[in-house]
């Protein structure tokens, strides 16, 4: 759903008359009745991926809908129901707001075939998902990126299939950083505090009607925090938030910002989260068949499970750890050893504490439930291992990112061969509605109707084949436009901001060329993504860039971590190539990557590149997306793409191999890069019928999206981790991962 710029935008009355509406105040039963449908429909996150009810917030007052982020919550408190009754009269909508609510209503009290026939056992014990972020929509900021994306579309589409899950996270008052690039071209972090009143938020109450307020005990005092709910289609998501009278004031702001603050900060936000959600979903009288564990963040969880087990069951420690790893499943997402959380055996003692003496647990006992050599008395706490050892599933999240993740942790199972460690892999998949942009869903549902209900299936994707070249073709090229429209305004607005003058800025609406080839890269700032690959031979750059037959334009985006200088540089690199003037208006850098951003870039550019050193991607899943906006990939064979690629459906890098020396890796794909560019990319795009269709390019897309879309997509994940782990844990069955 691209809804930050509407084709339409033009042809829209003009805002209504305040003279119109500001009549005598009575009291207006239809009004009101309206009005509370529309904000029952802004508190379901279910709005956020039905392009139709996104498109109609957006058409109430564009220009407002851009400001406020996109959130309807915001845009429904500028209007009285009276007011808001007549600009929907007005729009002729009011039919079309009182379907949209049927339809979440049904939605809602509907359970869906799938899981009827897939998930049945999992009826009244649902699946907990823990996890620091979740990704949901631009407006809901409590995300930074790729994992709590993953995350957003792991509820999202199990509330499509059905699957009973109940989500666990952290409800953050700030998130991340917005980024900044001053006239300089560093990054700035602003942080900015969320208007608790503009989130779809409800307080949490338990089964008799009160507040639900959970504490949880460190050797010097308890931690308290509430719980928020959250509506994502079927699905609950459970928010704790620290900042509350209860606690101190360094308390309060715990959960303030998203992988702020130092260890002491991050290990009470996972004492929170982990042992404050297990808490949480118990007063709120919610007993999880299933433990899901997204990344190590969570894995103090697992502790707290096993203490009730021991309380209320009279259970010993070591049957009740049995019993809860039996039901608990646990995906790694790092294939970088520092990526993983440690902790001191200081923190952990004042942090764990007096859960550790209630286990019945020594202090070493409870440091070896951290650690890969039980033994090694300065081994910290590794929230991985604990991971590991307390789940009988444990994946990682793509077929060759498994095999490095058996590979580091082999330690941990010293009499298996490696090929034996029972991590198996589910590789990440997207949330189709999410990421696949209106227009091109209107398309298949023009020549393949039906084609939502089924998009787990190959064989309708394979019907993409019927869809006319040329229109396919066009709804590109309708998506680019509104991309390089986006772009123009971000950095317009950039500029303004950095006090650049008129005439610069007037230079703007020169930015990209809607005939040119281009090329997208977005992602996190980390080094070993090397966003500059592209850029170490300026000469060759500005060859392929300045071509006066077959040019290539570059658009860039990402934040740096606060803390990564180096990655910070990149950036700055990036932006002083952007400003020289061979490549000016041809390479840009649009600010702030976030899911608006994002969506932007991966249905709107005609190739998506992501260079990252092999295999320290696990997965990647911003790939995934702009496979289905017929978008192709040019990508190192690692994460997702090294199974995804077949040589008629996206391009690669190198040949999957790795030199032992990084610098030498890194030389050979930055040549194989500018060959395939060159030698492949550019004549194929370039390579036009008659018509001016690049038919064997749009050969291509078709090829991507046949073969791609369903493998690739967040049901058949979730599919996956239903059948290979969700039934398997809750049954008490064992199974073996792919
Ligand atoms: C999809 C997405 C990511 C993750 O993409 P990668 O391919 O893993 O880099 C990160 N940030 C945003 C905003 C995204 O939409």
């Amino acid at each position: 759903m691209s809804n930050d710029l509407n084709p339409q935008e033009k042809l829209l009355p003009t805002p209504v008359d305040e003279k119109l509406i500001s009549g005598p105040a009575r009291p207006n039963s239809s009004a009101i009745k309206l009005y509370n449908k529309a904000m029952t429909l802004a508190n379901n996150l279910w709005w956020s991926w039905h392009p139709e009810v996104v498109n109609m917030f957006q058409t109430l007052d564009p220009v407002r809908w851009r400001q406020l982020a996109h959130n309807p919550i915001a845009l429904l408190k500028e209007y009285t129901p009276e007011r808001f009754e007549k600009r929907v009269l007005e729009l002729v909508f009011n039919t079309k707001f009182d379907q949209a609510y049927r339809r979440l209503m049904e939605y809602i009290s509907d359970r869906p075939l799938w899981a009827k026939q897939n998930a049945g056992v999992l009826g009244a014990h649902p699946v907990a998902y823990f996890s620091l972020e979740f990704g949901l929509h631009e407006s809901v900021p409590i995300y930074s990126g790729g994992l709590g994306i993953l995350a957003g579309d792991h509820i999202k589409s199990a509330s499509g299939l059905g699957v009973p899950i109940v989500a666990v996270g952290l409800f953050y008052d700030q998130g991340y950083f917005k980024q900044r690039l001053n006239a300089r071209g560093e990054q700035e972090e602003e942080y900015i505090e969320t208007k608790v009143e503009y989130v779809p938020l409800e307080t949490a109450m338990d089964k008799d009607g009160n507040k639900i307020t959970v504490s949880v005990d460190t050797a010097k005092g308890p931690i308290y925090a509430r719980v928020r709910k959250m509506k994502v289609g079927r699905v609950e998501l459970y928010l704790l938030d620290t900042d509350i009278e209860e606690n101190s004031p360094e308390d309060r702001k715990l959960t303030g910002t998203l992988y702020g603050g130092d260890r002491r900060t991050r290990i009470r936000q996972e004492i929170v989260c982990g042992i404050g959600g297990v808490k949480a979903l118990r007063a709120l009288g919610i007993t999880p068949g299933v433990y899901h564990l997204n990344e190590g963040h969570n894995s103090f969880a697992t502790l707290e499970v096993i203490r009730g087990k021991m309380e209320d069951d009279g259970k010993s420690f070591e049957t009740a750890l049995r019993e809860v790893a039996q039901q608990t499943v646990f995906t790694t997402h790092t294939p970088v050893e520092a990526g993983h959380d440690y902790f001191d055996a200081d923190l952990i003692e004042e942090h764990l504490g007096p859960l550790r003496m209630k286990l019945g647990l020594s202090r070493d006992q409870f440091m070896e439930l951290g650690r890969k050599n039980p033994l090694d008395q300065n081994e910290k706490f590794c929230m991985t291992i604990l991971g590991l050892k307390l789940s009988r599933y444990a994946n990682a999240v793509s077929s060759l990112h498994g095999k490095v993740t058996r590979h580091m942790w082999r330690d941990l199972w010293p009499q298996k061969e490696e090929e034996e460690i029972p991590i198996g892999h589910i590789t990440n998949g997207v949330h189709v509605p999410t990421w696949m942009a209106w227009q091109m869903q209107v398309l298949f549902e023009r020549h393949i109707p039906g084609w939502t209900e089924e998009s787990i299936n190959p064989d309708v994707w394979a019907q993409v084949y019927k869809i006319d070249p040329g229109e396919l073709w066009e709804t590109h090229d309708v998506l680019k436009t509104l991309l390089i429209d986006f772009a123009r305004r971000r950095i317009m607005r950039q500029l303004r901001r950095n006090k650049f003058s008129e005439e610069e800025i007037d230079q703007v609406k020169n930015i990209l060329d809607p005939q040119t080839l281009t090329i997208g890269f977005a992602r996190r700032f980390a080094t070993y993504k090397r966003a500059t690959l592209i850029m170490q031979d300026l000469e060759w750059l500005s060859r392929i860039v300045n071509d006066t037959k077959r040019p290539v334009q570059f658009v860039f985006a990402g934040k740096a971590h606060p803390a990564d200088i180096p990655g910070k540089r990149f950036i700055q690199q990036i932006m002083e190539i952007c400003h020289e003037e061979r490549f000016t208006n041809r390479i840009v850098f649009l600010e702030d990557y976030d899911i608006n951003v994002a969506r932007h870039m991966v249905q709107g550019v005609d190739v998506w590149l992501n260079n990252p050193r092999r295999p320290l991607e696990a997965s990647g899943t911003s790939g995934q997306k702009a496979v289905l906006n017929g978008v192709l990939n040019l990508s190192i064979l690692d994460g997702w793409w090294a199974e995804a690629y077949d040589g008629t459906n996206g391009f690669a890098i190198g040949n999957g191999n790795n030199h032992v020396y990084d610098a030498i890796t890194d030389e050979r794909d930055r040549i194989s890069l500018m060959e395939v560019l060159e030698n492949e990319v550019i004549p194929m795009y370039y390579d036009v019928d008659e018509h001016g269709l690049p038919q064997r390019w749009i050969r291509f897309m078709m090829n991507s999206i046949a073969t791609l879309a369903w493998r690739f997509s967040a049901h058949r994940m979730v599919a996956d981790y239903a059948r290979h782990a969700y039934l398997p844990a809750a049954g008490g069955l064992s199974a073996k991962m792919p």
